[in-house]
């Protein structure tokens, strides 16, 4: 674990973020999974993170009801009310800082507002990526000049940021940043554990 994995853990754990530490994105895994009860329904938010670790699949073959946009048939607002009632919320950050902020930006609002009010149980999985030095300028900053552009392309958008690598918000017209969301403690009874792993993971 790095000096900025080992901050940001003080600084989540002060705040009142249960934090897990895993070395591989398969003790990840095993962490998230060991934590989902049997029976327990699951929503997912928009994550590379999560897609790439195969817990939709893994979770629908054991019995439990998913609920993801990325994957299920039913139109969109539908999905995006069933995975914001489920009992568990999985989805990744776009950024940490190492004060312990979750930084999130959204173009329709459905992750963040399930974060923040949804599921009483949030897991927030998140590779060393993810974790930024710079507080909340360098999280905007690394999400409009990282994730933003890798996940325009991933969606085959035509935004700025899509072929400058950086933002250009004054010519974006179909922009999918609409909703900036900073998370700086759990609110409302809800618990947000986070999983950090120290490989990359997502964007
Ligand atoms: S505002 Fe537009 S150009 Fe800027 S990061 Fe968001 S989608 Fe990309």
């Amino acid at each position: 674990m790095n000096t900025l994995m080992a901050s940001t853990i003080v600084a989540l754990t002060r705040k009142g973020f249960p934090v897990h530490h895993a070395a591989t994105m398969a003790d990840a895994k095993a962490i998230v999974l060991k934590m989902i009860v049997d029976g327990a329904s699951v929503g997912f938010g928009g994550s590379v993170t999560v897609r790439d670790m195969g817990l939709y699949e893994e979770l629908q073959s054991t019995g439990h009801a998913v609920h993801w946009h990325w994957k299920n048939d039913e139109a969109k607002p539908d999905v995006f009310r069933l995975a914001a009632e489920a009992d568990i919320y999985l989805t990744s950050s776009n950024a940490i800082t190492t004060d312990g902020c979750l930084v999130n930006i959204d173009g329709t609002g459905n992750r963040v507002g399930a974060m923040i009010a949804g599921p009483k149980e949030v897991i927030v999985i998140a590779g060393a990526n993810k974790i930024v030095n710079g507080g909340i300028p360098q999280a905007i900053a690394r999400i409009k000049s990282v994730a933003c552009p890798l996940n325009a392309r991933r969606l085959g958008l035509n935004t700025p940021c899509a072929t400058l690598d950086r933002c250009d918000a004054a010519s974006c017209e179909k922009s999918m940043c609409n909703v900036t969301s900073i998370i700086e403690r759990p609110v409302g009874g809800h618990k947000i554990t986070i999983v950090l792993v120290d490989e990359d993971a997502g964007y």
